[in-house]
């Protein structure tokens, strides 16, 4: 079941890049594994998926030792400034930065190692309250600030849209994210590239990858529901 819904991911995210004249290689599916045992991300890894999302640093560390080391991790959720030394190193990229504060945690303990740990800032496009994430407006500022610090390197941008019924309600959002990154581009700013729109979910990453995401985070689409009371 999970590798035939991994397949049907892949061949839907393939649709959406016929039908806005991209290249499929250019779109990364993650394979968002929270809540999920490791018996399920081991299916996933067979199915072919080398990249996983997940939000919570303990579940993240538990996963990294027992599946095999050429898989891709991706930190999708709001991270703690206490629990940042925990995870760098072990991560392809953080997507959730929203905060010069949290920002600079990751510098310094990056930097300590010396590593250069690849973010994305995380933009609340949809103004919904409940949503971490930098408002469109705030992004330049803060992306400046980011980029002159040591050990860490903003590689794109980041969001959250809305639970909606009709994925078509979110392509405004994804289309301002692909502004926004365009934008930023302009500004020519030092140590900071714009290659990455991580944008779309299960319900919405076809329109996605039609406005220009180059990473789309799937979690229900591939294992089916969480149970979160089973954790
Ligand atoms: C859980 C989660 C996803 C995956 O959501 P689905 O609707 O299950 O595909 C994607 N991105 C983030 C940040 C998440 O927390």
């Amino acid at each position: 079941m999970i590798e035939e819904n991994y397949k049907d991911v892949l061949e839907n995210i393939r649709i959406a890049c016929e039908k806005s004249n991209r290249n499929f290689d250019d779109v990364c599916l993650i394979t968002v594994s929270k809540t999920k045992p490791v018996s399920d991300l081991k299916e996933a890894y067979n199915a072919g998926s080398r990249d996983f999302g997940e939000n919570k640093v303990q579940e993240l560390c538990d996963k990294i030792e027992k599946l095999p080391d050429n898989i891709f991790w991706h930190m999708i959720g709001h991270l703690q400034r206490n629990k940042v030394k925990y995870i760098i190193g072990k991560t392809k990229l953080i997507h959730s930065v929203d905060s010069l504060r949290l920002a600079k945690e990751i510098s310094k303990e990056s930097a300590e190692k010396n590593l250069v740990t690849d973010i994305l800032i995380e933009v609340n496009v949809a103004k919904e309250d409940t949503k971490y994430g930098v408002l469109v407006e705030d992004t330049e500022d803060l992306i400046r600030q980011i980029s002159v610090l040591p050990g860490i390197k903003i590689q794109g941008l980041m969001t959250i849209a809305p639970f909606v019924q009709n994925p078509e309600e979110n392509r405004e959002f994804f289309h301002e994210l692909k502004k926004l990154s365009i934008d930023i581009i302009n500004k020519h700013i030092d140590n900071v590239t714009m290659s990455i729109l991580s944008m779309g979910m299960t319900n919405d990453y076809m329109v996605a990858v039609e406005e220009g995401a180059t990473h789309v985070r799937v979690g229900t689409g591939i294992f089916g529901k969480r149970d979160y009371n089973i954790e």
